[in-house]
């Protein structure tokens, strides 16, 4: 199918960077559509490890194009620092890195305010949530900006003043921010070479039935509309971002996989009804390695829960899922999957119903048996222990959608057809 998507169904973190990596090999485009650089994907390759915060992982395949798309807010310093690392470890992005001219801009100025502002949330600091309210506002500039020097200066001294005026950043920012703004400029002269129409580039793949691959970041569940606001990122990280963010027709998607973690993670505050405070959620961390890539914040740990998952399913419309980090429940001689919440003595099937409410919810759990060491091991699903089939076959029931793979380990070659 010409046009694939690639959406993580739960908290983000699912491990989508490695299941888009390997499924970049046979594409000519890989496209990002929202977010910035508060999204990390790392794709281990023999032994090297690549971590990607705003370039599509397809970068490491070297007949992919990769798209930066007008729903992205671009960190122009990050960036370079990503392309002189991939250019550090021989990789070859030329031509290959288009970056839309509508893309917004994170400037120095939104991630000093969001030292200041970005605590109550959790937010990861990066200004991304500040760019993408500059955006709401009218008060932001857009890749195509970086082209004149001279209007650009002048737009962060104007953008500058109207910030101490509204008590955005305080004077102590300064002098910090006068080197920061140095290095902006800089960064931004060096992305010129980058920009690109990219609603005509990806239209045009599109008419000539190019293999494509869209990539979201974050989840379902952090998604500003059907996400658990207001713990939510700052974009559309579902599906619904797809259209807006690139520039296409909301009915190009052929194919739309979700990628879901075989139990729950999540990073930062908000909600989160099967998350565990105990030893097992302890040992959740520390067999998965649940500490963010971006950050290296622990993540918080729990069972998977179907209820939410099911309404990701529905919400984008997921054909298949990838279910990642099967490995990593061998521990456990027993698992839980939540079936339902308790609240008010009532049972709540949707979390449509829950979501406003999601911290008053009592997880309901169906309890299924562990199936002991080995799986990472396997090269071929069917060798799957019957424990492990019986854990994924009720996953497909509850949330109505076939599990197409499942990943094993961190490896490139750790996915199972099933
Ligand atoms: P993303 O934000 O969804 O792309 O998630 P990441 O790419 O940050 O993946 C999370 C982590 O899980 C990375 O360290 C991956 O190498 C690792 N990972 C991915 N799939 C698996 C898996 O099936 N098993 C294990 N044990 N680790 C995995």
């Amino acid at each position: 199918m010409p046009v694939t998507a690639v959406i993580g169904g739960q908290w983000g973190d699912e491990g989508k960077g490695k299941i888009v990596d390997a499924l970049s090999s046979g594409a000519d485009i890989v496209a990002r559509y929202q977010g910035g650089a508060n999204a990390g994907h790392t794709v281990i390759i023999n032994d090297k490890t690549f971590i990607l915060h705003q370039i599509p992982s397809g970068i490491l395949h070297e007949n992919v194009r990769c798209v930066l798309g007008h729903g992205m807010v671009i960190d122009p310093v990050s960036l370079i620092d990503e392309i002189d690392s991939l250019h550090g470890n021989g990789i070859d992005t030329t031509g290959r890195i288009l970056l839309s001219t509508h893309a917004h801009i994170v400037t120095p100025l939104h991630r000093a305010m969001d030292r200041a502002t970005g605590q109550v949330i959790g937010t990861t600091g990066r200004g991304i949530g500040l760019a993408y309210s500059d955006k709401a506002r009218r008060l932001g500039i857009r890749a195509v900006d970086l082209i004149d020097a001279g209007s650009l200066g002048d737009y962060i001294r104007k953008r500058l003043k109207l910030a101490i005026d509204q008590g955005e950043i305080t004077e102590a920012e300064l002098p910090a921010l006068k080197d920061d703004i140095e290095q902006f400029l800089h960064a931004s002269n060096k992305l010129l070479e980058y920009l690109a129409d990219t609603v005509s580039v990806m239209l045009e793949a599109i008419a000539r039935g190019d293999s494509i691959l869209i990539e979201g970041a974050q989840g379902t569940l952090l998604d500003v509309d059907l996400g658990t606001y207001p713990y939510v990122t700052s974009s559309s990280a579902s599906a619904s971002g797809i259209a807006a963010g690139l520039g296409i027709p909301a009915r190009s998607v052929d194919r739309l996989i979700g990628i879901f973690k075989a139990y729950a993670t999540r990073v930062g505050n908000g909600p989160f009804p099967t998350e565990l405070e105990d030893r097992t959620g302890e040992q959740l961390q520390n067999s998965g390695a649940e500490f963010g890539a971006t950050t290296g914040r622990p993540r918080r740990c729990g069972w998977f829960d179907a209820v939410a998952a099911r309404y990701a399913c529905r919400t984008n419309g997921i054909d298949e899922i990838y279910l990642s980090k099967l490995d990593v429940l061998e521990k456990f001689d027993s698992l839980k999957i939540c079936t339902g919440y308790r609240w008010n003595g009532e049972m709540i099937n949707d979390f449509s119903a829950a979501v406003h409410k999601l911290d008053k919810m009592e997880p309901i759990y169906e309890e299924l048996p562990g199936w002991g060491a080995g799986v990472s091991q396997l090269t071929d699903a069917n060798d799957l222990p019957d424990q492990a089939k019986t854990y994924i076959a009720r996953i497909e029931e509850l949330l109505e959608v076939p599990v197409s793979h499942v990943s094993i380990g961190a490896e490139r070659s750790q996915i199972l057809k099933r």
